[in-house]
């Protein structure tokens, strides 16, 4: 008898297409409320004894610039909600909802009249820049470098030297800058928002009536 050959399934098939809402299936995270580092994770799956009796490198407490990174990138999408209402706002029937942020940007770029680029144009430069770091923060974890010291007794440990992003060097104090780009930026699409919506801007008065 010949052996069935299992039939593998379509990419189609491996979608989820369960409810969104199913408080039964809540879950909760299994190392808690934080970032664990796949290295961390892997070691604690897949451990093995390391041959110089050292260990691995780990256990630096990045949780306040992973906190950091969440921020940007909750902040960004406030950002994007705003240039969504622009690009509505500049092409009624344009569906913003299913563009990526850099795309948006780009879409109410070339929707705007030249008197607006040129209006608009540093309003533009720096929510884009602010998108630069946004993908930043999404697409780089923090990585610890640690250094082995020796102690003068015998044995040592795993000592954090540096953290990086990517191949940029980082900590708190450089990702809350990136979080003030981000805050600076839905500012920028406010104003750009207002200022394209208000005909008649009076920055004496606080525009009560421009939003419709
Ligand atoms: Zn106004």
């Amino acid at each position: 008898m010949e052996e069935q050959q299992a039939v593998p399934p379509e990419w189609d098939d491996l979608r989820d297409d369960s409810p969104p809402g199913d408080w039964r299936d809540l879950q909760r995270p299994q190392f808690g409320e934080q970032l664990r580092e796949w290295s961390d994770i892997l070691n604690d799956i897949y451990w093995r004894p390391s041959e110089d009796g050292r260990g691995e490198p780990g256990g630096f407490d990045t949780s306040a610039m992973q906190r950091l990174r969440g921020l940007i990138m909750a902040q960004a999408a406030e950002t994007e909600a705003v240039l969504g209402c622009i690009l509505r706002k500049l092409d009624p029937l344009a569906k913003p909802g299913k563009m990526m942020a850099g795309a948006l940007l780009k879409k109410i770029w070339d929707k705007l009249s030249n008197h607006n680029k040129v209006a608009w144009q540093s309003h533009v430069r720096q929510i884009r820049k602010a998108q630069k770091r946004r993908n930043h923060a999404v697409h780089n974890r923090v990585d610890t470098g640690y250094t082995w010291a020796e102690y003068a007794t015998g044995g040592g440990e795993w000592m954090p030297v540096i953290t990086t992003m990517g191949n940029e060097s980082c900590d708190e104090r450089e990702l809350s800058h990136d979080l003030a780009l981000q805050q600076s930026s839905t500012v920028f699409a406010i104003e750009m928002l207002h200022g394209l919506s208000c005909s008649n801007h009076d920055p004496a008065d606080r525009c009560p009536d421009w939003w419709e």
